[in-house]
């Protein structure tokens, strides 16, 4: 057994006599329902835990206590394990070990190899020409290039992401037949819609310090809000260029550039407060290793809306092809990274919630 492993048996055993936490988040009911633990179970609550650090705070075994109880880190440590396992194909599992570099390296890749077939098909001039109308950005990266290359990579992605929830199910030892359960989704749906459980009981959580603060959950809401929005325009893009014959880019006062603006300004305002958060919270229950992952995950979301709104208001101008490579690059590294980046949270993260609805309902593990 790893040592990371060993630690979370020990604190969980120390929780689970103690209790004190019961109220705080999912991760103390579903304990409350076991008398031991098995690795499987740990693995799963690792991910239903959200590292609200209330556990912390209020704990009298917490350090300097000879106890050294910290149970947040010992989750966020078994956690980005559980990242590295349950990747597919598992090659992805080592890019979790430097992740920062990896996510940096392909996203820049991506940029460059844009910027560099933009330039050498079209020429330095005309790609620092302004264009206007309608198929505009086709004549810096064709129709076809955009329709075929994002739409593969995206889907490809979104296959490997489903193959790692398959394996978290059953790694975790979770039943088939709670995955199928449409309630079970409904209340994972709710849980995630309102951040149930970044409300610390309604007194907020314990982030970035000891204090009870609601600032976490407002710019998580910004960031998942805003990625949202930021998808249901590219949807309506899709949808207008695609089934209705109208290519972009679209007037000010479109759906998709309505949805697209506000979601990226959303994305943008939750992105930077929760890196600004990262930056002056307590390292104490932090597991420190992640911060290259972390960091990386919610830049790139940053510079993803930002150069979205930036490529909004250039578009009529001559650096609208220098935009538009460098957005889409970014998109693409999103993309490419998935399956491999701080993005699988949400995936495990909602498929342990999923699990935890049925424990709940049925009052049992
Ligand atoms: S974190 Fe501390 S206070 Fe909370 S249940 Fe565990 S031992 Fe008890
Ligand atoms: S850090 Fe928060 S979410 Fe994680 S176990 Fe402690 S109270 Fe629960």
């Amino acid at each position: 057994m790893s040592e990371i492993m060993n630690e979370a048996h020990r604190v969980t055993t120390i929780c689970n006599a103690c209790r004190y936490c019961e109220g705080f988040c999912a991760v103390f009911p579903a304990m409350e329902l076991r008398r031991t633990f098995t690795d499987e179970e740990l693995k799963y609550f690792s991910n239903l835990c959200h590292n609200c650090r209330g556990c912390y705070y209020c704990c009298q075994y917490a350090p300097p206590h000879e106890f050294q109880l910290n149970y947040p880190k010992a989750m966020a440590e078994l956690r980005k394990e559980t990242y590295s396992e349950f990747a597919w194909p598992g090659f992805m599992g080592k890019i979790f070990k430097n992740n920062g570099m990896a996510v940096f390296g392909i996203t820049l890749a991506a940029i460059i190899v844009l910027l560099a077939a933009a330039i050498g098909a079209n020429g330095v001039q005309a790609f620092f020409t302004a264009y206007t109308g309608p198929e505009s950005f086709y004549n810096i990266i064709p129709y076809s290039v955009m329709l075929v290359v994002f739409t593969l990579i995206f889907l490809f992605s979104l296959f490997c992401l489903g193959k790692g929830m398959a394996a978290m199910w059953k790694i975790t030892g979770s039943k088939p037949e709670v995955f199928f359960s449409l309630k079970n989704h409904i209340q994972a749906v709710k849980d995630v819609l309102v951040l149930r459980y970044l409300d610390g009981n309604g007194e907020g959580c314990n982030y970035p310090d000891d204090r009870f603060s609601f600032i976490r959950r407002k710019f998580h809401h910004a960031t998942f809000y805003g990625f949202a929005g930021c998808f249901v325009a590219t949807l309506i893009a899709f949808f207008y260029d695609h089934v209705m014959g109208w290519p972009a880019p679209y007037d000010f006062a479109s759906l998709p550039v309505f949805f697209g603006t506000v979601g990226g300004i959303a994305l943008c305002i939750g992105t930077g407060g929760l890196a600004y958060l990262k930056f002056v919270m307590d390292p104490e229950p932090y597991d420190a290793s992640t911060t290259s992952m972390d960091n990386a995950f919610t830049s790139l979301l940053f510079l993803v809306s930002l150069s979205g709104l930036l490529l909004l208001f250039m578009r009529s101008t001559s650096l609208m092809g220098l935009m538009l490579c460098i957005h889409l690059g970014l998109v693409l590294g999103l993309f490419l990274t998935m399956p491999c980046s701080k993005f699988v949270h949400m995936v495990y993260r909602y498929a342990a919630l999923v699990r935890n609805a049925q424990e709940q309902r049925d009052g049992k593990a």
